[in-house]
């Protein structure tokens, strides 16, 4: 007996087999993997996650693939570090960084979802991947791919930053940008999903995809002494990678791996796509959709799938979803990287401002466990912040020119 079921609709819980479908054919609603849990209770151990490989196939067990992980197999398990300095800065004690910025492949979380897409995929008799991406989900699907010998094809929004456009193309996939906002590559994406065989690892996969984001919470809590923390701070795009680490904690709650589970899951966006946050401050169920004017491109989905299981989390574990504008997301970049020398991204900088203000609110206690998720790398975004970090002093090539330099510094 397989330990995946099949897929399951959220909405109406009717079943599908498991293949590469996404939407309930009757109510419309989002299909999820369902599991064998009582089976894979009988396998799981804290031991045998301890003595399984450093990447996030640890974590199989609890992962959507029937056979052996082919892709991917360097990903993962990223450092959790004690902030020592910016921690004491917002007054917190036990302030935890969880550093996907220098995640493998790729340097962002989405390496996780892609190794367990693609190694479905490969399952599924696909020999074509695609995406539709904010940025470093085609960098991912791009490099992943050419590992795995697929072919391949990114859909990103044209106005992406260099360093994410040079980062597919280098890997030689077919890139194609299209002249309009993420949203917009979505849908023709879902168009192009129709018309071709290949395997959209973020809409036709997205069941499987969107499981590897679970790994995070894993990880989170096996650093901690299989513990979770009292509050986690997650940035938003689509909504997908809150509602996994929630999913990931309440799994090992069920297969006993930690207890008393009462984690508070915090959501962060950009004021400039803000349509989460908004609907939450309004205690409203419905996410108006707005168009992206944000730095931050990689969580910029006006129109966001997840948006709705997102605010129904942060509502169940007493959380909070804020936004924060272009300059305290600049700022959040400076403030992680003066005091714990990481370099984040534009997402980082969102998810470092809101800890900044639900610290400054006195949501996060000093004696609390707190940990940030840093999902994305700052070499990736470097046009948001360029205009932030000032000049090198130039000198002449003597020591004289130095002496000057350091005295003109000093008054
Ligand atoms: C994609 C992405 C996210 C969030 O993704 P979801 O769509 O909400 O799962 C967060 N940070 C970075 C850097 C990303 O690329």
């Amino acid at each position: 007996m397989s330990k995946i079921k099949g897929l399951v609709c959220k909405e109406c819980k009717k079943t599908y087999p498991a293949e590469a479908v996404h939407v309930c054919e009757f109510c419309f609603g989002p299909l999820e993997v369902a599991y064998n849990y009582d089976q894979i209770h009988t396998k799981i151990s804290k031991e045998k996650i301890l003595n399984g490989p450093l990447s996030l196939w640890r974590y199989e067990d609890l992962l959507p693939i029937e056979s052996t992980p082919t892709v991917g197999l360097h990903t993962g398990f990223t450092p959790m570090v004690h902030a020592k300095n910016l921690g004491p800065k917002l007054g917190l004690d036990y302030l935890y960084i969880k550093n996907d910025s220098v995640n493998p492949p790729t340097l962002s979380f989405k390496d996780r979802v892609v190794a367990v897409a693609l190694t479905r995929a490969k399952e599924l008799g696909f020999d074509t991947v695609a995406c539709a991406s904010t940025g470093n989900l085609a960098n991912s699907v791009s490099a992943n791919a050419a590992e795995a010998n697929f072919k391949c094809f990114v859909f990103i929004p044209s106005d992406l930053e260099s360093g994410k456009i040079l980062g597919n193309l280098v890997y030689n996939p077919r890139v194609v940008a299209v002249e309009g906002n993420y949203d917009d590559v979505n849908r023709l994406c879902s168009e192009i999903a129709g018309e071709y065989p290949w395997a959209f690892v973020n809409i036709n996969l997205r069941p499987y995809y969107s499981e590897g984001s679970k790994t995070l919470a894993y990880e989170t809590a096996e650093a901690l002494n299989w513990r979770a923390p009292d509050h986690v701070v997650v940035p938003i795009a689509s909504g997908s990678l809150l509602t996994k680490i929630y999913k990931g904690f309440h799994e090992f709650e069920r297969l006993g791996l930690i207890s008393d589970l009462t984690t508070q899951i915090h959501g962060a966006q950009a004021l400039g796509c803000s349509p989460v946050a908004t609907a939450f401050k309004k205690k409203s169920d419905f996410i108006q959709p707005v168009k992206p004017d944000t730095i931050a491109k990689s969580l910029a989905i006006g129109n966001p799938a997840d948006g709705f299981y997102a605010i129904k989390i942060a509502q169940e574990t007493d959380g909070i979803i804020e936004s924060v504008t272009d300059e305290e997301i600049i700022g959040g970049i400076k403030l992680l990287a003066e005091n714990e020398g990481i370099f984040t991204e534009t997402a980082g900088g969102v998810t470092v401002a809101v800890l900044k203000k639900l610290a400054t609110q006195g949501v996060l206690k000093k004696g609390a466990s707190v940990v940030a998720y840093i999902t994305g790398n700052g070499l990736k975004t470097q046009e948001a912040i360029a205009p932030a970090v000032g000049a090198p002093s130039l000198i002449q090539p003597n020591l004289a020119s130095f002496q000057q330099t350091l005295k003109k510094e000093r008054q």
